[in-house]
């Protein structure tokens, strides 16, 4: 007797029909459809990222177009004929799977068109699903762009990319395009949820929320994970296994570590710090969480996009109303500051996110220069007197001969540091880090005086004046990154 082999689940609950594809019914309406109403395109694309059913939605729709059980392409294949089954096995000679990474010459997308003419053996159809296209050369895309132009009734292209930007418009414009959306995690529970009735298995509400939190919307990434967990765990799937399997934090803790840096409750970060590290959790990974928490509540407090950000609706509400709480500056500080945390654990994830907050600073510029700007300013007006110099603009100058004894800029701030001296100390930095210059530019004095006397600052400083106190708040939350 044959002994059951055992399957990874993702492959063991592959769809084997368009109803059963979770969280893309908008392509599979317009696949039944296009079947159904006998408009069958020679040429898809499939986009969207990995692990979220393309592959999967291509060979039903391969077996819709050859299934043997009917006299015509069907929306419900059988499954069981001869066609069916070797398509759902990747065995059908008429169904023929091309890796575009590693078969990206031209002489394979001329070994396709030395084939495509041959009338299928058995189907209906010859399919060619090219997976990862974008990797093709330039001279594949050229000579699938032949193909393409020209071909055979018989033979159908579906395409499949996790990069569409790669592909040429050349190309794109001769497809039908279907973009593949990340699955929601409701969505992923009820599909999580039927595979574990299969198997005989539960898993609390919140375990399976957990899951398909971490999966980010794909469907494989949600199954292989409830793969490990199902032999992880002997009875009832908890909360704290997925969160022990996949070594992350409760994201509780990382809501209860953001609270208490806007409460400036520092007894409170040390306390989640002495939990994490209690629980055995790998400290840089956790930074990384932290990294990724705050990055989040930058982006969303940038732009509207809720596809930057792979949380669950329920979630993004809550990311949403914290970054209110937050001045823009503040959050791009933090981000920047966990970043550097990160810099020597040398993580892809800490290196985009500190690019993203690099980003986001270079178009924010006029906003905190402009805040500086102020800061200078009030100082000044509070004094009644004129602009003082950046530190780093006087010591830039030590060949110069010392200024007469009047009130010029450099003496008034150091005859007086209880007043300018603090804004003076802001500049430093620039000085000590040539990178931070890009945000901290050294101003000429003769600039700052000009600046000052724009009518356009003054009205800007009336907008601001509410906010000043206000960013001072954060930028003490955020650490003192001007004693660096
Ligand atoms: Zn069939």
């Amino acid at each position: 007797m044959a002994e059951k082999q055992y399957q990874v689940l993702a492959r063991k609950w592959r769809p084997q029909q368009f109803d059963d594809v979770v969280g893309q019914d908008h392509i599979t309406r317009t696949l039944r459809n296009a079947i159904a109403s006998g408009r069958i395109h020679h040429a898809f694309l499939f986009i969207g990222s990995r692990g979220i059913g393309k592959t999967t939605t291509a060979r039903i729709l391969a077996k819709a177009l050859n299934c043997l059980s009917y006299e015509t392409p069907t929306v419900t294949p059988c499954g069981t004929c001869e066609n069916c089954r070797s398509i759902s096995e990747g065995s059908n000679i008429d169904v023929i799977e091309i890796d575009g990474a590693s078969n990206n010459g031209v002489d394979d997308v001329r070994d396709i068109r030395d084939h495509i003419r041959m009338v299928p053996t058995s189907g209906r159809y010859k399919i060619y699903i090219i997976d990862e296209v974008h990797q093709l050369s330039s001279g594949a895309f050229n000579a699938l762009l032949k193909t393409l132009e020209e071909p055979p009734s018989h033979a159908i292209f579906i395409l499949a990319t996790t990069e569409a930007h790669k592909i040429p418009a050349t190309i794109i414009s001769r497809c039908q395009r279907y973009d593949f959306r990340r699955v929601p995690a409701r969505q992923l529970m009820g599909l999580l949820r039927k595979v574990l009735d299969q198997e005989g298995r539960h898993a609390s509400d919140e375990a399976l929320y957990a899951i398909a939190r971490a999966a980010e919307g794909g469907v494989r990434d949600a199954e292989s994970i409830l793969d490990e967990l199902i032999t992880y765990c002997e009875g009832e799937i908890a909360c704290q296994d997925v969160f022990d399997v996949l070594g992350l934090v409760d994201w509780h803790l990382l809501h209860n570590l953001c609270d208490a840096i806007l409460d400036k409750d520092v007894g409170r970060m040390l306390v989640i710090v002495e939990e994490v590290v209690a629980a055995g959790k790998d400290l840089s990974q956790f930074v990384q969480e932290i990294l990724r928490y705050f990055r989040n509540l930058l982006v969303s407090k940038t732009v509207q996009d809720a596809d930057l950000i792979h949380l669950p609706e329920e979630e993004l509400e809550e990311v949403r109303g914290r970054a209110r709480r937050f001045t823009l500056t503040g959050l791009i500080r933090l981000v920047e500051q966990f970043a550097e945390l990160t810099s020597g654990f040398d993580s892809q994830i800490a290196q985009r996110i500190a690019l993203e907050a690099l980003l986001i600073r270079i178009s924010k510029a006029g906003v905190e220069i402009s805040v500086d700007t102020v800061l200078e300013k009030i100082l000044t007006l509070e004094q009644g007197g004129t602009v003082a110099p950046p530190i780093s603009a006087q010591e830039e100058r030590p060949s110069k001969p010392p200024d007469p004894p009047r009130a010029g800029p450099a003496n008034r701030a150091r005859a007086a540091p209880a007043g300018p001296a603090r804004i003076v100390s802001d500049t430093p930095r620039a000085a000590a880090n040539p990178e931070s210059s890009l945000y901290y530019p050294t101003v000429n004095p003769e600039d700052a005086r000009t600046v000052m006397q724009d009518p356009g600052v003054a009205e800007l400083l009336e907008a601001f004046k509410g906010r000043i106190a206000d960013i001072r708040r954060s930028t003490a939350t955020t650490g003192n990154v001007e004693s660096k």
